[in-house]
């Protein structure tokens, strides 16, 4: 057992991982000693005789649980990036357990007792003892004993359910991926996608994890969109179930913390703090957005010369473009090559902005070979942190795009932050990796949540960094896809592949010219998922469901947002962000994503009021935002940064809502 990695902190420069050491067998081993260890540390807290003070309470709170926290941080980094069988059985197996543990903390009575008696004059202890009465108040420690028996047995259901969610939809992805035998039926793909996808004399082309697959854009052939687009909103059918159970159960613990509904529960620790609040932000962007995404379906049915079905969407959206704006996406794929997108346009503008520098360390390796690690130095020259990017797809990988912590920033620990980006991006067989503009924009947004954890300079690791709340941690990001159309940034990275030629400007005016169209879809896409998230989080408890796609229909219907032409983002059983496991945790919250772009437009406008990329701007921004992460009122953060409260025109006006 010596030998197990997590039972010490790593050697490794910033306490990066020693992934080279870790093995599979290494975590169930180092989760049951982690637990144990952090339940002997939690008694001797509530064994103390002493009066409980911050230091010894909460303080030791956070200090607890260190081994726990190692192996939980590289396990879920691991399970989502590099999923084998043998790691989704331990998930399987852990994730219940952790659960329990969980609970065991926050439902022990005599550890809440000396919470309450803390108290503290330093406005940082005082923002984190709120933090904790809070967290243990919304985990059931006011409840009595048999709510709370109930209680841990929904969080364990709860759990078991959302990874079998999970697991089901990573299988969909190639078990309900699109076959055919003719490569003719592929025809408007490139030959190197069409070659990539070749197995044994058959083409496979797996399915994304949203409603609308990019191939739909390309594909000519009518029939083969049809059935790709069919396969994708029918995938795991037997997630249905799952969502209703998960949807029920979680009212059912809403209504035994007393709240009305899980997502009256889910917001009230948020920015948003009522579902009131939610709804009436959500309601004023429904109606101009359909309107704006019907005037779109008009004109794409006008190019395609008949009423378009769902599936002919994307492929006439491109052709507009290239006929009205002149515009073809493909064209600007061999100036987006990915070593130069990061290095002369992510790293570039976070160069220009914040004064960091980066340098890659080949000698510091991750848990795949495909990852790659950069050292990140601050305008002085000093350490800041250490930066893990891994670009692209495999089987292994769940879909989308994320950063996690792999080390939190604290003072309390002297630790500086190990943070890492995770894309999708598909590795070409041979030759470089050239991405589209949508890649290009998610690369800038994944960073942009990276320097929050980097820029994270707090005293406890409980608020570092991203530990926010949830309806604010998509702002920094957001924030940070600005400069990938910057134009000195653009000018920067956007390169020709082998010619080394910049963009053309015009290509570049047609881009942007073309960016305003198809708004209509995007914003009905998303509201639509954020309004069937809603309703299934707005379940009464005791409320069933007998008809999971009825309902669907009913609650898209209901909220206004019912459009043939457009489904949601996400259907039901597909929607990770609210049903699975580990991401699961946007559940009656996937409404943050717009509710963050009020605050994004407003930056971005103060960004442009200040003439954009300096220095200047970068420090004001890190000072009175990234660098606080969670330690105080993220608004009042804002505030210190913008100088007034948000107001929502920015967005309305950029989404063309007004
Ligand atoms: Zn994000």
């Amino acid at each position: 057992m010596a030998e197990n990695p997590f039972f010490a902190p790593s050697a490794l420069p910033y306490r990066l991982p020693d992934f080279a050491r870790i093995r599979e067998e290494h975590y169930l081993p180092a989760f049951e000693h982690g637990m144990a260890e952090q339940l002997r540390e939690v008694e001797a807290i509530t064994a103390n005789p002493e009066p409980a003070t911050f230091a010894n309470t909460v303080e030791a709170l956070e200090r607890s649980g260190q081994i726990l926290y190692r192996t939980t941080i590289v396990f879920s980094s691991v399970a989502a990036s590099d999923a084998t069988d043998r790691i989704r059985e331990i998930e399987t197996e852990i994730f219940p357990k952790l659960t329990k543990h969980d609970d065991a903390i926050r439902l022990n009575r005599a550890l809440y007792a000396r919470i309450k008696q803390v108290t503290t004059d330093d406005p940082q202890e005082a923002w984190l003892l709120e933090k904790y009465r809070v967290d243990f108040v919304r985990a059931g420690a006011d409840l009595s004993e048999p709510e709370q028996l109930r209680l841990r047995e929904l969080n364990e259901e709860l759990t078991r359910l959302a990874t079998s969610f999970s697991q089901n939809l990573l299988k969909a992805s190639t078990a309900s991926a699109l076959v055919v035998g003719d490569p003719a039926e592929l025809d408007g793909l490139s030959e190197s996608a069409i070659k990539a996808i070749e197995k044994d004399g058959e083409y496979v082309l797996p399915l994304l994890n949203f409603t609308n697959q990019p191939a739909l854009a390309e594909l000519t052939d009518r029939n083969t969109r049809r059935r790709l687009y069919e396969l994708s909103v029918n995938r795991a059918p037997e997630n249905f179930g799952l969502a209703v159970r998960l949807a029920t159960l979680r009212a059912e613990r809403a209504a035994l913390l007393g709240y009305s509904d899980h997502a009256a529960y889910s917001v009230a620790d948020q920015t948003a703090k009522t579902t009131e609040a939610v709804e009436e932000m959500l309601g004023k962007l429904v109606g101009p957005a359909v309107a704006n995404a019907r005037r779109e379906a008009e004109a794409l049915a006008q190019e395609a010369g008949f009423p378009i079905e769902p599936w002919d969407w994307s492929f006439y959206a491109e052709k507009v473009r290239k006929s009205r704006y002149d515009f073809d996406g493909a064209e600007l794929r061999p100036y987006f090559e990915l070593d130069r997108v990061l290095r002369d346009g992510v790293f570039h503008a976070a160069g220009e902005l914040y004064g960091i520098t980066f340098t890659e360390r080949d000698d510091l390796a991750g848990y795949h070979p495909d990852v790659r690690t950069f050292e990140v130095f601050d305008t002085d020259g000093s350490q800041l942190g250490l930066f893990l990017f891994d670009p692209y797809a495999r089987p292994t990988k769940r879909g989308g795009a994320w950063m996690n912590n792999l080390v939190d920033q604290s003072h309390l620990f002297g630790h500086l932050p190990v943070v890492m980006n995770n894309l999708n991006i598909t590795k070409p067989t041979q030759g470089p990796t050239l991405l589209t503009f949508d890649e290009v924009t998610t690369a800038f947004h994944e960073f942009g949540h990276a320097l929050h954890g980097l820029f994270s300079d707090v005293r406890f690791p409980r608020v570092s960094g991203t530990e926010v709340p949830r309806d604010f941690v998509e702002y920094p990001s957001q924030v940070n896809e600005m400069w990938a159309t910057w134009p000195s940034v653009l000018a920067n990275f956007a390169r020709h592949h082998e010619t080394g030629e910049p963009v053309p400007a015009e290509l570049l005016e047609k881009m942007k010219a073309a960016e305003r169209f198809n708004q209509g879809f995007a914003t009905v896409e998303y509201l639509a998922a954020a309004l069937l998230d809603w309703a299934w989080h707005k379940l009464a408890p005791g409320q069933t469901v007998e008809d999971p796609e009825a309902f669907e229909a009913h609650a898209l219907q209901s909220a206004g947002i019912a459009f043939e032409l457009v489904r949601p983002r996400y259907r039901t059983n597909y929607f990770a962000h609210i049903f699975s496991s580990g991401v699961g945790g946007y559940s009656a919250g996937y409404y943050s994503y717009i509710w963050s772009e009020v605050l994004d437009a407003e930056s971005v406008e103060w960004f442009k009021e200040n003439d954009g990329l300096r220095r200047e701007n970068g420090d004001h921004f890190r000072t009175a935002l990234l660098s606080v992460g969670g330690s105080m009122d993220v608004m009042d953060a804002f505030r210190a940064f913008r100088g007034h409260d948000p107001r929502i025109e920015p967005l309305l006006e950029r989404r063309g809502l007004r």
